[in-house]
């Protein structure tokens, strides 16, 4: 017997038909002589039209009360689907963030779990009961509601996986497994058998949806196996797990796409120290990550700075950049919205070389021009033209064979 959480995105629980299947996978896995708690999403596109509603009544809602607001999904399908499940003659109870006690920060709409309770969990369990958690929510000190950040029910799912120590995570969502490219871009690609949570964190990160990076992060601490798979159809999906022998002999596991990208260029900055400091502790101050930097030999005492925010967040990054590029007396700032970024990710480029040139030859054979890189150990990234980046995937799937990459 093993005690799996099993998580339901809001695909899965998008509908009441589709709230009845989950009972029936959840009645299977009990019958397979498993325990089980549950962790739900809202329904899919719930948790938009509650944040859409709220910027209707205001531009700038309350956090406290955007919070009330959003975390109100969940509480929509935990009580379906306990009902569903007491229908089928299954003894089952709903849990709000509150009633569980998953206790955080009080950062509204991205708060950080600081502790879970783990008490009524386990006394439903002892009593047969399966619990059915309300996702992406939890309370502050103040027993105000907090929500996670968007896709934050897969944290919720980790957090209680570590907490109770449970066997595995398995996060069930509408694709069956984390790919090595997004299948509607590149038909021939594959499902990745199984991923180390470096890798995992990276795509996630990137943009690669399927599961969100916070919730990986945490899952690599507390050494959580994660399981990502589809709850329309039968297969092992993609075991997300520590780092093996058998990952490391793929260079490349996987090739991503980000659309979400803008490039700002702050023109003719004195080249004198601080410059940079000042620049980049105004957009940080604002939570807005900046990802690659470019700043050019300088001419005359003058410099260039390039670099990358997310584009959702380009109008308060250029508000801040535009104020202080006064302050510094720079020459002017431009933007580039229509660019993207491709990525290549996999722990084999630790132990082997020529992944950066391979990935430039192809891009050079394909005539799409680079305008960034940067790398990590186990990343290169390339910006882009919008225009390129389907183009630019496809080519990079093939070049590293990824088509052929029999992990599964
Ligand atoms: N309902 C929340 C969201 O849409 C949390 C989740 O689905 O994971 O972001
Ligand atoms: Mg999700």
């Amino acid at each position: 017997m093993a005690l799996l959480v099993q998580k339901y995105g809001g695909t899965s629980v998008g509908n009441l038909e589709r709230i009845q299947r989950v009972a029936d996978l959840i009645v299977e896995t009990r019958r397979a002589g498993h325990q089980v708690v549950v962790v739900l999403s809202a329904m899919s596109g719930e948790t938009d039209r509650l944040w859409q509603l709220a910027h209707e009544i205001t531009p700038y809602p309350d956090p406290r009360e955007l919070d009330v607001l959003l975390s109100s999904g969940e509480r929509v399908t935990i009580a379906l689907l306990a009902m569903a499940l007491r229908g089928r003659g299954v003894a089952a109870r709903s849990f709000t963030g509150r009633q569980v006690g998953i206790v955080t920060d009080s950062t509204h709409t991205k708060a950080r779990i600081a502790k879970v309770m783990t008490g009524p969990l386990q006394e439903a369990l002892r009593k047969g009961v399966i619990p059915v958690v309300a996702g992406f929510q939890g309370i502050n000190e103040q027993a105000d509601v907090t929500t996670l950040g968007r896709g934050g029910s897969d944290l919720t799912a980790v957090a209680l996986a570590a907490a109770l120590k449970a066997d595995r995570c398995v996060i069930f969502t509408d694709v069956d497994g984390v790919y090595t490219a997004d299948p509607h871009i590149v038909p021939a690609a594959r499902r990745i058998a199984k991923l180390s949570y470096e890798e995992m964190l990276e795509l996630a990160s990137l943009g690669a949806k399927v599961l969100q990076a916070r919730s990986v992060e945490f899952a690599a601490k507390y050494g959580v196996p994660v399981q990502v798979r589809s709850s329309f159809c039968e297969g092992e999906g993609t075991l997300v797990t520590h780092e093996d022998a058998e990952m490391e002999r793929a260079l490349v596991s996987g090739v991503t796409g980000d659309r979400n990208q803008a490039k700002i260029t702050v023109v003719g900055v004195p080249d004198r120290p601080g410059i940079a400091a000042k620049l980049f502790g105004a957009v940080a101050d604002a939570a807005i990550l900046v990802d690659m930097i470019i700043q050019n030999v300088s001419q005359e005492a003058l410099t260039d700075i390039s670099f990358t925010v997310p584009r959702n967040d380009l109008p308060r990054a250029m508000e801040l950049v535009q104020q202080v590029a006064r302050e510094i007396e720079a020459q002017a700032v431009e933007v580039k919205e229509d660019i993207a970024k491709v990525s290549l990710v996999g722990v084999g480029m630790r132990s082997h070389s020529g992944v950066a040139s391979r990935m430039f030859q192809t891009l050079y054979q394909e005539s799409i021009n680079i305008m960034m890189i940067s790398t990590s150990e186990i990343k290169i990234s390339c910006v882009l033209e919008e225009k390129d980046l389907d183009q630019a995937i496809r080519a990079l799937h093939k070049a590293f064979h990824l088509e052929e990459n029999t992990s599964s």
